[in-house]
C-alpha cells in the first residue's frame, strides 16, 4: 500500500469577512507533508500562516480547494468528522494554552482523556513519562503559574504528544520564549516527534529555529513562494583544498 502524505493540500483558497469586505487571504495553495516529515512555514505577518494552520488542523471550516489531513478530506467535510480529525492532531500555540488551575500531569493527561482504552491512573503515568521525556520530572504537580515560559511550552510539547496523534501543529512555538528556551523546546519537539515518526507542520518567523527542519516553505499574501532551503546542512565549498 502506498502510504498517503498526512497532509495534502490542493488549490486551498480562503477569504475572511463577506460582501464588499470579502478579501482572500489564502490563494490557490497546494502543500504536502510527507510522513515523518517536519516542514516549517514561514512568512511576514499577515500572509496568512495561521489560517492555513487552522484549516489543516479542521479548527475552520473548508471553502475551496481539497485538504486531506491523516485520510480526511476537509472539504465538505462535517463538525463531526472535524472534531474526529482534531483528536488525531497535537497542537502547539505560541501561548503553550496550558489550563492554569490543573498540574502539569493533569495538563499532559487531559490530552489522553478521550482514550477508552486507557484508565485515568494509566493516564496520569503516561503524562508523568511524557514530563520526564521533556526534561520536567520533579515539576509534575506544579501548576503553570510555577513554572518558566520554557518549561511550560514543555508541558506542551508533551501535552502534543501524548495522544500518539498522526501529525503535529505548531503555531509561532517559540515566539513567547528567549533564544536558549526557544532552541530547547524545538529539539525537543523534533526529537521526541521523529522517536514517534510523527509528522510536524511549524508555522514560524523565528530564523533561531529553522535548522530543526526537513523543508522549509514561505508565505506571501496568501501565496506559497520559492524559498531557501536552509534546513539541509550547508554544502562543501567547493574548489578549496581540504584542511590540513
Ligand atoms: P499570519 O499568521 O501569517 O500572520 P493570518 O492567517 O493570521 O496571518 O492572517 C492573514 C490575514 O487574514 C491578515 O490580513 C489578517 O488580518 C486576516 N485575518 C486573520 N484572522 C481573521 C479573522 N478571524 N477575521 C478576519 N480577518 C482575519
Ligand atoms: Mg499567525
Amino acid at each position: 500500500m502506498a502510504t498517503e502524505a498526512p497532509v495534502e493540500l490542493k488549490d486551498v483558497t480562503f477569504a475572511y469577512g463577506a460582501g464588499e469586505l470579502r478579501r482572500n487571504v489564502l490563494r490557490e495553495v497546494d502543500l504536502s507533508v510527507a510522513p515523518g516529515e517536519i516542514v516549517l512555514l514561514t512568512g511576514p505577518s499577515g500572509s496568512g500562516k495561521t489560517t492555513l494552520l487552522t484549516l489543516v488542523g479542521a479548527l475552520r471550516a473548508m471553502q475551496l480547494g481539497s485538504c486531506r489531513v491523516l485520510g480526511q478530506e476537509l472539504a465538505g467535510a462535517s463538525e463531526g468528522d472535524r472534531v474526529k480529525l482534531r483528536r488525531r492532531i497535537g497542537f502547539i500555540f505560541q501561548n503553550h494554552n496550558l489550563l492554569g488551575f490543573l498540574t502539569a500531569r493533569q495538563n499532559v493527561a487531559m490530552a489522553m482523556e478521550l482514550d477508552s482504552r486507557m484508565t485515568e491512573a494509566g493516564r496520569l503515568a503516561r503524562a508523568g513519562e511524557m514530563l520526564a521525556a521533556v526534561g520536567l520530572t520533579g515539576h509534575e504537580e506544579k501548576p503553570p503559574s510555577q513554572l518558566s515560559g520554557g518549561q511550560r511550552q514543555r508541558v506542551a510539547v508533551a501535552r502534543a504528544l501524548a495522544g500518539s496523534p498522526g501529525l503535529i501543529l505548531a503555531d509561532e512555538p517559540t515566539a513567547a520564549l528567549d533564544k536558549v528556551s526557544g532552541q530547547e523546546v524545538v529539539h525537543l519537539l523534533r526529537d521526541l516527534a521523529r522517536g514517534q515518526g510523527v509528522p510536524i507542520l511549524l508555522v514560524t518567523h523565528d530564523p533561531r529555529i529553522l535548522d530543526i527542519a526537513d523543508r522549509i516553505i514561505a508565505m506571501e499574501d496568501g501565496r506559497i513562494v520559492p524559498a531557501t532551503t536552509a534546513a539541509s546542512p550547508a554544502p562543501e565549498p567547493a574548489g578549496l583544498p581540504p584542511p590540513r
